[in-house]
């Protein structure tokens, strides 16, 4: 087991005592003193999803103060580092990148400051990091986080939806079977829900959302911290008939309320629905009719649809 604590943050006091790295960079700024060159290690900085006054001056300062940047596109980061004034070289990074370019990045973040970016939001979460940070680690790497915009977690900020457990599951598969098999997975999991999606799959993932998991409560939400920032709440079903005819354009979350804890009386309702359900269609038919008409998770209706099927029900 390895514990690192970051040069950077060692024996500095907490956002209680001072104002943290930003007022370390806003001080010096003021009274013209030097900022202090970084430490060695690989910096993983979160940029904006949208609005480019979500770069936090500490992102701001460590962009500015490490030696190479990894980017998953250098275009992209260019852009913003015109944006705070910064030339900095710039490695292109994926997670499918050469082994070779994890080996320079781990090697040159134990000599110098290396950062990871990606286009936008928090490097590793659908993008991205995820292998160099392990090896990174593996190499006794000096790690540091700089947090800050991920869509994820914006959209749970606006979807009135409980936070209190969260399952994120980024992007579904486009094909409508794999996708189908990964949203009965997700149906009996007791948390909301938080997808990325993009335009034209909207509606066809809406659907197939609503089949899956019953019709629940959901948001979408739409080009966070842009111009057009927008979030539309409804039932899945309802959302899907909206963007059916209509993709959206721009960038997406979906967030969905966790499954309705069936009621005791649910039980007996259940059975009578199955029963007359599978009485004229194949089973499959049936707990998609039962699913849709009682809004109950797929995965719960189907597994009492075989246990009424193959007579070891209660
Ligand atoms: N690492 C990023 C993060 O922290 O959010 C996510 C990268 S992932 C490749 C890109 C997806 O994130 C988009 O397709 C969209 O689903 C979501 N996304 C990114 N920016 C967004 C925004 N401003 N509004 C809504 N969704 C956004």
């Amino acid at each position: 087991m390895q514990t690192f604590q970051s040069p950077e943050t060692a024996g500095e006091p907490d956002e209680t005592e001072s104002a943290g790295k930003t007022g370390e960079a806003e001080s010096a700024g003021k009274t013209g003193n030097a900022i202090p060159p970084l430490s060695p290690g690989l910096y993983i900085v979160a940029t904006p999803i949208g609005n480019l006054g979500d770069l936090s001056p500490r992102a701001a300062r460590v962009l500015a103060g490490v030696s190479l940047i990894a980017a998953e596109d250098s275009r992209v980061t260019a852009k913003l580092l015109h944006h705070i004034g910064a030339r900095v070289p710039m490695l292109a990074y994926h997670d499918h990148s050469d082994e070779r370019v994890r080996q320079t990045l781990v090697a040159r973040a134990l000599q110098a400051p290396v950062a990871l970016v990606s286009d936008a939001g928090t490097p590793l979460i659908s993008d991205p990091g995820y292998k160099l940070v392990r090896d990174a680690r593996a190499a006794g790497v000096n790690i540091v986080t700089i947090p800050g915009p991920c869509a994820a977690v914006a959209a749970l900020t606006l979807a009135g939806l409980p936070t209190d457990r969260f399952l994120f599951a980024g992007f579904l598969p486009a094909k409508a079977a794999a996708r189908a098999t990964a949203i009965a997975e997700l149906a009996a999991i007791r948390a909301t829900l938080v997808l990325y999606e993009s335009g034209p799959r909207l509606g066809a993932s809406l659907a197939a959302l609503a089949t899956g998991l019953g019709d629940r409560p959901a948001a979408v939400a739409r080009e966070i911290s842009k111009r057009f920032e927008e979030t539309v709440t409804g039932s899945l079903s309802e959302l899907a008939a909206r963007y059916a005819e209509a993709p959206p354009r721009g960038e997406i979350v979906i967030t969905i309320a966790p499954p309705a804890p069936p009621a005791a009386a649910d039980g007996a309702t259940l059975d009578a629905a199955l029963a007359m359900a599978m009485a004229g269609a194949s089973l499959k038919s049936a707990v998609a009719e039962v699913t849709a008409a009682l809004g109950l998770p797929r995965a719960a209706v189907y597994a009492r649809a075989l246990e009424l099927r193959d007579g070891v029900a209660d």
